[in-house]
């Protein structure tokens, strides 16, 4: 992937991205900087003219930035914004494992996350694979999304240790496929936790061909030292992110003075505290188990976590938040390994049992809840969610099937078994059987279909 701003603009783009960090974290200065955008940038020190930060009101919800001034350093910030989202893009596309059960199984959570969650999915990168260097988190983020527990034990890069890792690395890849290239090494955990994160990186970048791995750090201010020099590499390259959690407005001042704007153009400043005027909260997690509201997910995995300090699997994958998940995620399975070759024997167990693909003719199926379908005269389905997403399934032509077996789908919990030959009856074709089956796993492979087992 290319660099997302050429190095020579990375001044310009450094300061417009703190300009817009300080309408996020810093009260009372959205107001300033309205009621006189030159003075308010003078005061702060931004190095920038009124139009480099005048860009068009996103009325459409439309992904690219409009500069009111194309000629001025906006035009150069909204270039940059729109490469990070197309780096998203891609990342999606490069997350599909080449296992072939596992691909489907992937495939289905994507469309299952679409149906329940909404058009909001579409950020959701769905990694297949990530790693955590410790069991539990030293932050204890009042947010958590993923109720981190406390820091029981760091996984340190021991002799032994680091050739566990590493062999790990290479017997997953050879199994799920590249698509594991994009880890990360955290999940309910803080990254820099792990003093030997570093070595750790040596050898996932030796293994994993030059990959950086993401990171999102709470504890920016606590490991400064080691983020200048991290942050050198992802600079260097300028194809990648890191992100830093604020949790207070005097954190926000403090990242300012310790990191340059330069120094963070590839960092995103995540405004997590009540008093920022941006603040981003997810329904989720710690926060929504005290407010007894959930609805989200932070969850971007759906796929293998492997925890290395508590030699633990776990497959997982998004979902909305409530009380039975209010992680917003459902934890599919857990086991516990003790070296390379019994981490690889865990997952193929649970790709096994887990990701069944077919559905036989006793599993009783219906419509996702909440779903609506619509089919057009000449035989297009559509079906919606009422959040935005939207399933078009095109059959090529008009079959008449089609109004029976949704009709069918939203009668209720029926067995596969029940839905066909109920369809057969108006048919005299055998064929058509075959047709039945394939249509009913496409729905279920579409991630449009729950099944009564609670399968997913
Ligand atoms: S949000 Fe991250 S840093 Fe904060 S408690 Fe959770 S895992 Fe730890």
């Amino acid at each position: 992937m290319g660099r997302f701003a050429k190095k020579e603009d990375e001044y310009i783009i450094g300061w417009i991205k703190r300009f817009m960090e300080y309408e996020t974290m810093i009260p009372g200065f959205h107001e300033e900087e309205v009621s006189d955008p030159e003075a308010a940038l003078k005061k702060y020190g931004f190095p920038l003219t009124a139009k480099d930060v005048s860009f068009y009101p996103n009325l459409d919800n439309i992904r690219e930035m409009r500069p009111v001034y194309p000629e001025s350093g906006a035009s150069k910030y909204a270039a940059f914004m729109s490469a990070k989202l197309g780096y998203r893009d891609e990342l999606k596309k490069i997350c599909v494992p080449t296992h072939p059960a596992m691909r489907k199984w992937h495939k289905r959570q994507a469309g299952r996350c679409m149906a329940v969650l909404g058009a909001r999915t579409d950020a959701l990168i769905h990694l297949p694979f990530t790693i955590e260097l410790s069991d539990g988190c030293s932050v204890g983020c009042e947010f958590c999304g993923l109720a981190a527990g406390k820091l029981k034990s760091v996984f340190r890069h021991t002799e032994e240790n680091g050739r566990l890792f590493r062999k790990s690395l290479w017997k997953i890849r050879e199994l799920i496929g590249p698509a594991v290239e994009q880890a990360t090494m955290y999940f309910a955990s803080e990254p820099l936790d792990n003093p030997d994160y570093e070595l750790f990186l040596r050898d996932f970048e030796e293994i994993y061909e030059d990959n950086i791995p993401q990171i999102t750090t709470a504890a920016s201010m606590r490991h400064a030292g080691r983020l200048h020099k991290l942050l050198k590499e992802i600079n260097e390259e300028g194809n990648t992110i890191y992100r830093f959690s604020v949790l207070s407005q005097k954190m926000a001042e403090d990242i300012f003075r310790e990191f340059s704007p330069e120094e963070l153009v590839y960092t995103e400043l995540l405004p997590q505290f009540d008093a920022a005027p941006g603040k981003s909260f997810a329904n989720v997690g710690r926060r929504a188990e005290k407010e007894g509201v959930y609805d989200n997910t932070i969850s971007c995995v759906s796929g293998f976590i492997v925890n290395f300090a508590n030699r633990t699997v776990r497959l997982t994958t998004p979902t909305p938040a409530d009380h039975e998940h209010p992680t917003g995620q459902i934890i599919l399975d857990r086991m516990e390994f003790t070296d390379d070759e019994s981490l690889i024997e865990c997952i193929k167990e649970m790709i096994k049992k887990h990701m069944m693909n077919i559905i036989s003719p006793k599993d009783r199926v219906r419509l996702r809840q909440g779903l609506s379908v619509k089919i057009s005269e000449n035989g297009v389905i559509t079906v919606t969610n009422g959040k935005g997403s939207e399933f078009t399934i095109d059959p090529q032509g008009k079959d008449t099937f089609y109004d029976k077996m949704f009709a069918l789908f939203q009668s209720g919990y029926l067995t596969k078994r029940e839905i066909v030959s109920e369809l057969t009856k108006d048919y005299t074709e055998p064929v058509m059987t075959d047709t039945f089956h394939y249509c009913i796993n496409r729905m279920w492979e579409l991630g449009l279909l729950e099944l009564e087992s609670g399968k997913i």
